[in-house]
């Protein structure tokens, strides 16, 4: 059973995919994790993230990078953003999502074109979205508990760029699949999000 879980930042794909696959039992990937790596490897090269080449060379990472505490921040989070528009980027993770993916028994994956490029065959498409003053506010709570210094205004401005980069980008652009359920999560709490997915992978599994 292959699950994919895609929507915009903040939307709280990630703690719904996470939970969709503890409750199923199935093994999970955070495909923006891969974005991110790519794009802290990148200033870690000192490289340009909107050089195509830069950003490529930096898909080697290590795999020792999933342990920097940067890959989960803002700042790396822009940069993922940056080297997810080039086609070459894409293309040097495609595998990697690709066969966890397939492995046996099935899998959950969330990102932003898992249902549309990487999967189009996946059992359970599920699209999460929430307003970008909703998703904003998530993010700046998520933030004070990290005691991190950042305003409100400052996200929301964050999310509508990321936003924009990610639905106008040539390659892969984030948008549902067409035979996707989409969830809108604003007037949500994080528990009634996460009961709506499972009840609605549960459903579509019973068809
Ligand atoms: O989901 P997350 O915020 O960690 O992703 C960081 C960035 O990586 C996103 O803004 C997006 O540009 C990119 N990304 C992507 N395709 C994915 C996952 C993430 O382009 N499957």
């Amino acid at each position: 059973m292959i699950i994919a879980v895609d929507g915009p930042t903040a939307s709280g794909k990630g703690t719904i995919a996470k939970a969709i696959a503890a409750h199923f039992q199935l093994p999970y990937l955070d495909t923006g994790l891969l974005y991110r790596a790519v794009g802290k490897q990148v200033w870690l090269n000192d490289g340009d993230p909107d050089n195509a080449k830069d950003a490529l060379v930096a898909t080697q990472f290590p795999d020792s990078l999933f342990d920097n505490p940067d890959l989960r921040n803002e700042e790396t989070g822009g940069l993922a953003s940056r080297v997810s528009i080039h086609p070459e980027v894409r293309s040097a993770l495609y595998e990697r999502q690709r066969e966890f993916a397939m492995q046996e028994g099935g899998a959950v994956l969330d990102g932003r074109d898992i249902g549309t490029i990487i999967v189009p065959e996946a059992d359970v498409k599920l699209f999460i979205t929430a307003s970008v003053e909703e998703r904003a506010r998530r993010r700046w709570l998520e933030m004070q508990d990290r005691e991190l210094e950042i305003t409100l205004v400052a996200i929301e401005q964050d999310i509508v760029a990321r936003d924009a980069r990610d639905i106008n980008r040539k390659d892969a652009p984030l948008r549902a699949a067409e035979d996707a359920l989409v969830m809108d999560t604003t007037s949500f709490d994080k528990d009634q999000a996460i009961e709506a997915a499972i009840e609605a992978v549960q459903s579509q599994l019973d068809r």
